[in-house]
């Protein structure tokens, strides 16, 4: 009995995966049994374009502890504007997908400057139309942010000001204390996902924001199959959601507490923020 009361606690959720990525091909329900084994219990798997959000939501439906995150990925924005023609076809597309009872958020969208895939203005624009969409559907966004911070909050802040709070969290999150402050005044959650375990210099920064994150914003993630955390990196082929425990218990430690307690904290936030049960 004690045994099992201890595995009843031991849970997280990974509130970021790919799983309909080629990566993961055919190999969904051993990867789902594998994190099921680590304690890792839920999963949201992000769609990056209209045929991605579907596969997503195929997957949840397949899968009780797969949830379906839909968007179109900044990324992905050129080679899915012929199919959207207006701002309207895209609304209307997704608010449609939406309505499956397995998509939990809309996401991935955000603003990416590492990447030279589309303009940067398509991207701001199209991150604003997330933001509508967030509203429409009454689902939390998803925010991907890459080398991208000022454009970013520029779109969020005007969203902000406009319509106030859009539930939601930066996903991977990879910014100073500056931008971490930014983002908990708009009220986003703080998602960490392997990059914070990286041994570069260039990463310390990314850890001082660690201990600064509200209990009630912090959530964790994988960002599989990208972003194998530390010990493991560049030693496994992929990342997969299970190891998401190890970058929980790297965040457990800087913040100096227990790893039940991150996995409490956490999984509490992400059902809040998602509506997962
Ligand atoms: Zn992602």
């Amino acid at each position: 009995m004690r045994n099992l009361n201890l595995m009843e606690k031991k849970m997280l959720i990974d509130t970021h995966c790919h799983l309909d990525d080629e990566a993961f091909a055919n190999d969904v329900a051993n990867i789902v049994a594998a994190a099921r084994n680590a304690g890792v219990e839920r999963m949201i798997t992000q769609g990056t374009s209209i045929s991605s959000s579907l596969d997503c939501i195929a997957l949840a439906e397949e899968f009780p502890e797969v949830y379906a995150a839909i968007a179109i990925h900044p990324n992905c924005l050129m080679e899915e504007l012929p199919a959207l023609g207006s701002d309207d076809v895209f609304l209307d597309i997704f608010t449609k997908m939406a309505e499956n009872p397995r998509v939990r958020a809309i996401g991935e969208t955000g603003v990416d400057l590492y990447w030279h895939d589309t303009p940067v203005n398509i991207q701001k624009k199209f991150l604003a139309l997330h933001f509508e969409l967030s509203r429409r559907t009454q689902l939390p966004v998803i925010i991907h942010c890459r080398d991208a911070e000022e454009d970013l909050l520029k779109v969020a802040r005007n969203d902000f000001d406009k319509n106030g709070p859009v539930p939601g969290v930066i996903h991977s999150f990879s910014g100073n204390t500056d931008f971490l402050k930014a983002c908990l005044e708009l009220d986003f959650h703080i998602s960490y996902s392997g990059s914070v375990t990286f041994k570069n210099k260039c990463f310390d920064s990314l850890r001082e924001t660690v201990p600064l994150v509200p209990e009630n914003r912090l959530l964790v993630e994988t960002d599989s199959p990208y972003l194998t955390p530390m010990p493991f990196r560049g030693k496994i082929k992929r990342n997969t959601p299970e190891m998401v425990t190890h970058t929980a218990r790297f965040i457990a430690e800087i913040r100096g507490i227990s790893e039940e307690n991150i996995q409490e904290t956490t999984t509490q936030n992400t059902k809040k923020l998602f509506q997962i049960d």
